[in-house]
């Protein structure tokens, strides 16, 4: 890989367009940020109409031939990127620690083998996605479905998890035999640029996958609107995602919206204690809190809340908040000045909220990175659950805790919220595990554990944390479009 840019101060992101790296047309640029010193270190394209225009004609061209490939033929290159990838993992995290804050260990350990594991996992699944078949008896008839791809794609994620979920909707869109137009997020877009070389470089068809850089309200409108886009995989705030299904609905287009989420962490006194404290540091925090899975509502039997509020509060203190280059930090920096504020916002309104700051609440200074995006890990205890902190999602470093009483209680206030996505259940008792199971209004059900992650399960959210699923064969299915041929005999 020739980009080791992202180790200068001037680097120049460009849209990846029919295997090659070109300036927007208009000439428009961004800037890039690095958040851990809060200074500008390269420029990303602000692409036009014309640029996804060009992208999607590339990607129209290519789907002609690509959706005769076998799949053996596309799966041995999926596993080319995925192996490059981790070819380049120091690389890569490095590149994706600078762009988005994140401390350079979570990206080495987490987001880049994830981003190689969705080629891998793709690569595979592939392989082995098939249809049904229905022997209409009395009729004389066989029915079967073609899955065929849907053709030109628009897949469109966030700043949190860059490579990472960019990949994840990649991955199975062009193992399906589509052609992509990508946009990711214009606050972290150095992973998605250093992917075009490894694309090129792992024998992928040129205008396969193009990827235009650019805001939300302009480059990804385009392609949500362009009419013959078929499809539109979306990860990213609920408003957002609202804002699309307006455009996409009345075009008709197939739409995977995984959205927002305010997900309860419900704490039972017969929990296996030790456990359930460390994966709840790890919930809380990692990434910063800017993790759409994040318990960041945590309900505590009132048996044990006495001791778990001040055990919690002791291991949140522990945690180191510095650059995201040093190895020995657990938080680094918010990803940008905005989100900052829009986190510090609801610390300082917590009182009026009727919150309690346990733990944190200040902007951190860190020596030697003064102007970086800083924020301590905060604990807010509040007794309403009604309230702005536990009903609107802050998507920081901010957790909110409150006690229950009973099954009942926990269960009501886990789902009195608007969102749906995930929630983590701390029991060892069976009864209440398949209660909450079944009860629960959310698309993924943690029981002691958080964030296990099999790529064939469905991934998803309910209410306003989205509509549609992900993951193993869900995502192949939404990457193609059935049809029944019905084959009557004599
Ligand atoms: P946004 O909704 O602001 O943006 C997501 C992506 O959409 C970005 O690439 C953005 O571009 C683009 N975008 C913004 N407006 C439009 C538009 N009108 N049309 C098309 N594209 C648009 O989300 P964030 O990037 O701020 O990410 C954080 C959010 O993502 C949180 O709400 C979080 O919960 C959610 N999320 C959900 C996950 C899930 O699986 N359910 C996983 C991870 C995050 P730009 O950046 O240039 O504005």
């Amino acid at each position: 890989m020739n980009k080791t840019a992202f180790k200068t101060n001037n680097m120049k992101i460009q849209n990846y367009i029919n295997g090659e790296f070109v300036n927007p047309i208009q000439d428009d640029w961004l800037e890039n940020y690095n958040p851990a010193i809060g200074e500008v270190y390269g420029q990303t394209p602000n692409s036009s109409i014309e640029d996804v225009e060009k992208a999607y004609q590339a990607a129209a061209t290519a789907f002609l031939s690509w959706r005769q490939t076998t799949v053996v033929e596309r799966s041995e290159i999926l596993i080319k990127i995925a192996n490059l990838i981790l070819d380049k993992i120091h690389l890569l995290a490095a590149a994706e620690s600078k762009d988005n804050g994140k401390p350079i260990g979570l990206a080495t350990e987490i987001d880049i083998p994830r981003a190689a594991a969705n080629f891998q996992f793709f690569a595979n699944a592939i392989t082995q996605f098939s249809s049904e078949a229905h022997e209409s008896i009395g009729m004389h008839a066989v029915n079967f479905t073609l899955r065929q791809p849907l053709g030109v794609v628009g897949c469109i994620s966030p700043w949190n998890l860059p490579l990472y979920l960019f990949t994840w909707k990649i991955a199975p869109a062009i193992a399906a035999g589509n052609c992509v137009v990508a946009k990711p997020s214009e606050i972290t877009p150095m992973t998605a640029f250093l992917l075009g070389d490894i694309c090129n470089e792992a024998g992928l068809p040129k205008g396969v996958l193009n990827i235009v850089h650019g805001l939300g309200n302009t480059t990804g409108k385009a392609i949500v609107s362009h009419p013959n886009i078929k499809a539109i995989s979306f990860t990213g705030g609920t408003e957002t995602g609202a804002q699309i299904a307006r455009i996409a609905a009345p075009m008709f287009k197939k739409l995977s919206l995984e959205l927002g989420g305010k997900n309860p962490n419900i704490i039972f006194q017969d929990c296996n204690y030790e456990k359930m404290m460390a994966a709840t540091v790890r919930s809380s925090f990692t990434n910063q809190g800017q993790i759409c899975l994040c318990g960041s509502r945590i309900l505590v039997e009132k048996t044990i809340y006495a001791q778990f509020k001040n055990d919690f509060v002791q291991r949140v203190s522990d945690l180191i908040v510095g650059n995201p280059s040093a190895e020995n930090i657990n938080i680094g920096a918010l990803v940008s000045k905005a989100h900052l504020e829009k986190v510090k916002f609801y610390i300082d309104i917590a009182a009026d909220e009727g919150g309690v700051i346990l733990f944190g609440g200040n902007k951190v200074v860190v020596e030697g990175s003064e102007h970086g995006y800083y924020l301590q890990p905060t604990v807010i205890e509040v007794a309403d659950n009604k309230c702005k902190l536990n009903q609107e999602e802050i998507f920081g470093p901010v957790v909110t805790i409150m006690p229950f009483n009973s099954d009942a209680e926990a269960l009501h206030l886990a789902n009195e919220s608007r969102y749906g996505l995930s929630a983590t259940l701390w029991t060892n008792n069976l009864n209440r595990t398949l209660q909450f199971s079944k009860e629960l209004q959310t698309g993924i059900v943690w029981v002691n554990s958080w964030m296990l992650r099999d790529l064939r399960t469905p991934f998803g959210g309910q209410k306003d944390s989205g509509v549609g699923r992900e993951g193993g064969f869900e995502a192949l299915r939404f990457f193609t479009e059935p049809k029944n041929i019905c084959i009557q005999y004599e």
